[in-house]
């Protein structure tokens, strides 16, 4: 298995980093964690073959996780004329979320029939699901966009990546990163409480107890980079790319 991340940034492209955006390559067939606001910028950046994706996973319901998904489908429908399907795989309400996205962005466009077979898998809270041979846990987290936000925990080729989605401390982290091969870990601020999110100073305490093999700090504000000289766990940046 191999990651890239694409995006690990806030929803602000805070030090030029694009929104949430992992990349795998797996036996299974090639998937996303998260497509945010500037996801297709991204990839095609890093030249990341976009009609190879079969599967996007989404964590939670805010723009710079999801919002990606209108221009990604816009993409394959009228750039590329995609013939692959795809599988939008997310927290219950995502259908209706992303055709909304989709009427305000970009009117009518909907209106004709895509080329390639689009389906939406709709992922219930604390459950185990099996989304085209890859398997998917997902824990509900403390984070408010409407519906269920998601830690998710993503099992393919023997490798186990989970990743936080945002959200303040909890528990339900550890139980979602245990033994995982990678834990992406949200760590928006450096000890300023924000709600909803995670700062470095808790996660410091907090994080020693999950079992994961290697966990990257992801999703930094401002805060965290201006206290980087502070920061001892390894953290991501865009366009790292990860062997499992
Ligand atoms: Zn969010």
């Amino acid at each position: 298995m191999i990651l890239t991340i694409a995006g690990c940034g806030d929803a602000f492209g805070t030090e030029g980093q694009f929104n949430t955006c992992y990349h795998v390559e797996a036996s299974r067939g090639n998937f996303l964690i998260d497509c945010g606001a500037s996801s297709l910028v991204a990839l095609n950046k890093l030249k990341i073959p976009v009609n190879e994706i079969g599967t996007i996973f989404i964590s939670h319901l805010h723009g710079d996780h999801f919002g990606g998904l209108p221009f990604f489908l816009l993409h394959a429908w009228y750039a590329t004329g995609r013939t692959e399907d795809l599988t939008l795989a997310g927290p219950p309400g995502l259908q209706k979320r992303v055709e909304q996205a989709l009427d305000m962005f970009f009117p009518q466009s909907t209106s004709e029939a895509p080329q390639f077979a689009l389906r939406y898998v709709e992922l219930p809270p604390n459950t185990k699901s099996h989304v085209n041979g890859i398997d998917v846990e997902t824990f509900a987290v403390c984070h408010f966009s409407g519906a269920p936000s998601f830690a998710l925990r993503i099992e393919v080729d023997g490798k186990i990546v989970s990743f936080s989605g945002d959200t303040s401390w909890t528990d339900k982290l550890l139980e979602a990163s245990a033994e995982a091969d990678l834990h992406l870990q949200e760590c928006y601020n450096f000890e300023t409480v924000f709600p909803y999110h995670s700062e470095y100073v808790t996660l410091e305490k907090e994080l020693p107890a999950s079992t994961a093999k290697r966990i990257l700090l992801t999703h930094f504000g401002y805060e965290m980079f201006a206290n980087l000289d502070k920061v001892t766990w390894e953290y991501g940046r865009d366009g790292m790319v990860i062997e499992l």
